[in-house]
């Protein structure tokens, strides 16, 4: 927007409809147009020598990147952003800027699995060591400091398994070592945790969830503060990998109605929630508004709500065909990785197979579930059907 010396005064809410859009540049139309591009034209010689125009090349941005870049280092109160065509993409891109050959670097136990299997297939291979740490180890991840530590990753709340962080005590070790750190935000989003106000380097966001929240389109947003925003912005154009033009659009159109889906999928995530913790089948609820979740006291203390993806653990009464029948024959829930989307949707998962700090013993299955836009009473009657399943099967 133009008048950005007001923006500040301003509720997020407001800011996402405002951000990323100049009606006064766009012949009065609210929205933005899509600009697709590789070439730019320079007009004189000295223009294209010193490379004086706003956008050099397709690879270094374009109006539209430029929109979503802007949008999103406001709502995150970072000093800039860089995008990326999937939020595991954004995830290696933090960790291109803060790493080197010879570094040791924290991951913690409950990262996003194809981030684990980054550090371990790539960064590994480029002469990094990767150690992992219980997720609720806190101010004692001093102890795991080596001399050549350079960067401590956080992912809070943790990828299915739900534990919240003590992301103030973290960053405050990091800081007196002068190590970087990196958090994975995506549950949370900048509306519910702004990373960057909490000392955080670097913050990466998966758009693919709430941001694009239509399940029709991959992104990565990366945010860093002043004093890590020039590595970061030279791992970008040094690998220049950048989204599509009509996804940056779609996310930006995203952006409007993102604090209105948040909000709903926070206030149905936590009714089944509820609901489901009430049932007999389910022996744990592991969602961050929970006190049975860990960390739960981080997350009342730091985080300013919570979104619609939470993990159950199931009574160990029930049989691996019991849960196929459950899973099977559902007509509301669907079965897919990925979440953030207007639909529901429900996954099996394990994490006792690839855990090196921590294990993983829940004493029962575990599903995580995604609660979609759906009427909440079909939500609802699906999963009491599915129960009658897992209990005549199992
Ligand atoms: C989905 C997800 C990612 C990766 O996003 P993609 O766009 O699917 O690559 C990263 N981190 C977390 C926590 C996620 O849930």
């Amino acid at each position: 927007m133009s008048k950005n010396n007001t923006m500040n005064n301003l509720q997020i809410s407001t800011k996402c409809i405002q951000l990323g859009r100049n009606s006064n540049d766009q012949y009065g139309f609210v929205n933005a147009p899509v600009y697709r591009g590789s070439t730019v034209i320079y007009n004189t010689l000295y223009d294209i020598e010193n490379r004086n125009m706003k956008f050099n090349y397709g690879t270094s941005g374009t109006p539209t990147i430029e929109n979503l870049e802007n949008a999103w280092t406001e709502l995150t109160g970072a000093a800039g952003t860089v995008l990326a065509p999937s939020g595991l993409g954004a995830v290696a891109l933090a960790l291109f800027a803060t790493t080197k050959a010879g570094d040791h670097i924290l991951m913690p136990d409950c990262a996003y699995r194809p981030s684990r299997n980054f550090c371990h297939d790539y960064l590994e291979k480029y002469g990094i060591t990767v150690e992992y740490y219980d997720p609720l180890i806190g101010v004692d991840i001093e102890k795991l400091i080596k001399q050549n530590t350079s960067t401590i990753f956080l992912e809070s709340p943790g990828s299915q398994s739900f534990e919240v962080q003590d992301v103030p005590g973290i960053v405050s070790i990091a800081k007196k070592y002068n190590i970087k750190t990196i958090i994975d935000n995506t549950w949370a989003t900048p509306l519910y945790f702004r990373a960057h106000d909490f000392g955080v380097d670097i913050s990466v966001e998966a758009g693919t969830k709430y941001l694009g929240g239509h399940s029709d389109l991959l992104l990565g947003m990366v945010s860093a503060n002043q004093s890590t925003w020039p590595a970061l912005r030279k791992a970008y154009d040094g690998m220049a990998m950048l989204p599509g033009a009509e996804d940056c659009f779609l996310a930006l159109r995203g952006l409007r109605t993102m604090p209105l889906r948040v909000k709903e999928s926070e206030k149905r995530g936590l009714e089944i929630a509820h609901w489901l913790k009430d049932r007999s089948e389910v022996t744990r609820v592991l969602h961050p508004a929970f006190p049975e979740c860990p960390g739960h006291e981080y997350w009342k203390r730091d985080f300013k709500g919570s979104t619609g993806l939470f993990s159950i653990i199931l009574s160990n009464e029930f049989s691996k065909k019991g849960l196929a029948s459950m899973l099977d024959n559902f007509s509301v829930f669907g079965m897919g990785f990925s979440w953030g989307g207007f639909e529901s949707l429900i996954i099996p998962f394990d994490c006792s197979d690839y855990r090196t700090a921590t294990k993983w013993k829940p004493g029962g299955l575990a599903l995580r579930l995604q609660i979609g836009l759906e009427n909440l009473d079909d939500i609802k009657n699906d999963l009491d059907e599915g129960f009658k399943r897992l209990r005549i099967n199992s």
